[in-house]
């Protein structure tokens, strides 16, 4: 829509009112009748013509009379024919191609175009005078724009406008918002990458930058005295949700509004993000005049972060994704995929962390070496998958009696290491127990499972992890030499014995 200055606005209202007061006029008749006065004079032609004629009539000249209408035919250019026809009918005197306009009947007669008047000889009648008169004015559109009222209100309205227009222009500048801010700051102002609004105490604008325009796609001139609210914006999700927009907050509370994040919707379907400031303009009285709002245009910046979320988020994704691939690797390199438990690799390495840690405290470190029973019969019996089983059932067993603390390892075939760190002889005897009981417990569709357990400690001096393992092994094989399904410790294999 078009949107006139304010000074447009009251010329377009000055030039309307003229022409309502000139309809009003010829409304009333003040604005005489251009036809009514062409009728009057003609009729007072045709009455001074008639009485001249009628004078000719009384002594029968008719030279005279011929002479006078054929004067005022070639003379007067309204008139195009004229005659004299006497009482029965016979044309007496003729001027101008009579028979050409003379209307033949009555009713086509026009009382303004074809007039006749009777010539009078004493009280009897004598003839006719007939005369054709111009057409008055054209008919239809034409004849309506040919009116003089018309016309004067045509030349009224248009010159009335581009006057009132100079006039005001030159006069009431200062109706013009627009004229608030000189050229040369307007100019400055446009130089600006930021958008830059002026507006009044009613938040109408009464000067914006070209950034402003571009940012909100409208012309400069077509932006004074809009309220820039009327535009499409939303408050992104932040704190600021619940407020005004930034511009009417500074009206109602006279206080600055800084970095204001807002978005706006724009014709194409786009979205544009700024981010506003605003600040009360006052007076030197300390009056609140209007707001200047400035909007830094940051789209850009917004997509790039957008887009560097997104990047950062699939990073984030696939650093994850690489850390539990990795951590299961980890997972299959360190464990035994029968049990879960770890394997002999992975077992020596956190044993040595363990060792040295309680060497370094003070603290007993023990091993128990555990072996099934007669498991090679299981596997005869029963078939390997049964076996798998067992071995399988015997290390869930060990894991639930054991503490998160202690390490268990499948050292072997069907054989189970687990070092317990701050864990002296006697502790690691009672665990053994344990271990034994709840292996022996067990029950696997009626296959008897037991287990041997050899136990060896740092109490007996033990200089590194090797030597622990290999004196829990030695006393193992001193509980298989014994009977099985019970526990030995080191210090009870007897020296002379010497188990190698
Ligand atoms: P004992 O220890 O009581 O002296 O008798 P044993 O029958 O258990 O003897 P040994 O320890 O020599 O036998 C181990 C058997 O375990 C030999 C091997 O076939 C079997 N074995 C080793 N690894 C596996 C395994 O992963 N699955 C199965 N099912 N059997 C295994
Ligand atoms: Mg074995
Ligand atoms: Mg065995």
């Amino acid at each position: 829509m078009i949107r006139l200055s304010p000074v447009s606005h009251i010329c377009l209202g000055l030039a309307l009112l003229t022409i309502s007061i000139m309809f009003a006029a010829d409304f009333i008749g003040l604005i005489p009748d251009q036809r009514q006065m062409i009728v009057a004079s003609r009729k007072k032609f045709c009455e001074s013509l008639t009485s001249q004629c009628a004078a000719c009539a009384q002594e029968d000249d008719l030279a005279a009379i011929q002479a006078t209408i054929q004067l005022i035919v070639e003379r007067d250019e309204d008139i195009l024919s004229a005659v004299i026809r006497s009482a029965d009918g016979k044309i007496l005197v003729e001027a101008g191609d009579h028979h050409k306009h003379w209307k033949s009947s009555a009713e086509d007669r026009s009382a303004l175009d074809n007039i006749e008047v009777p010539i009078f000889k004493g009280s009897a009648r004598w003839g006719t005078v007939e005369i054709c008169f111009n057409e008055i004015g054209p008919k239809g559109i034409l004849g309506f724009w040919a009116k003089p009222l018309i016309k004067l209100i045509f030349f009224t309205t248009l010159v009335g406008f581009a006057a009132n227009m100079f006039f005001m222009k030159r006069r009431l500048r200062h109706l013009d918002p627009a004229s608030v801010i000189p050229k040369r700051v307007k100019s400055a102002l446009d130089t600006l990458t930021e958008g830059v609004v002026l507006l009044d105490q009613h938040g109408r604008i009464v000067m914006a930058n070209s950034a402003f325009a571009d940012g909100v796609n409208k012309p400069v001139a077509s932006l004074l005295g809009r309220n820039p609210s009327e535009f499409n914006w939303t408050v992104p999700k932040s704190p600021h949700q619940a407020q005004p927009l930034p511009w009417i907050q500074a009206l109602q509370e006279a206080k600055d509004q800084t970095a204001v994040p807002l978005a706006l919707s724009t014709e194409a379907g786009g979205i544009r993000s700024f981010l506003v400031n605003a600040a009360p303009i006052l007076d030197t009285k300390g009056v609140q005049r209007g707001v200047m709002a400035t909007f830094s245009d940051v789209t850009q910046l917004e997509e790039r972060s957008t887009r560097l979320q997104e990047m950062l988020h699939q990073l984030e994704e696939s650093r994850s994704e690489i850390r539990s691939q990795s951590q299961k690797l980890q997972l299959l390199a360190s464990t035994d995929p029968l049990t879960d438990c770890l394997n002999r690799r992975a077992f020596f390495e956190k044993c040595e962390v363990d060792f040295s840690t309680s060497r370094r405290y003070g603290y007993d470190i023990s091993c128990i070496m555990v072996d099934i029973d007669k498991f090679k019969s299981v596997n005869d019996r029963h078939g390997h998958d049964v076996g798998d089983r067992v071995i399988q059932t015997v290390s869930n067993a060990l894991k639930s009696c054991s503490r998160a603390s202690d390490v268990i390892c499948r050292y072997g075939g069907e054989e189970f290491c687990v070092l317990l760190p701050y864990t002296n002889i006697q502790e690691a005897a009672m665990t053994s127990e344990r271990f034994r009981r709840n292996i022996e417990s067990q029950n696997l569709s009626g296959i008897s499972i037991t287990a041997s357990f050899g136990i060896s400690s740092t109490v007996f001096g033990t200089t590194g992890v090797k030597e622990l393992i290999s004196q829990a092994d030695k006393a193992l094989f001193l509980a298989k030499n014994s009977g099985r399904n019970r526990v030995a410790c080191w210090d009870e294999i007897p020296v002379d014995v010497g188990v190698s």
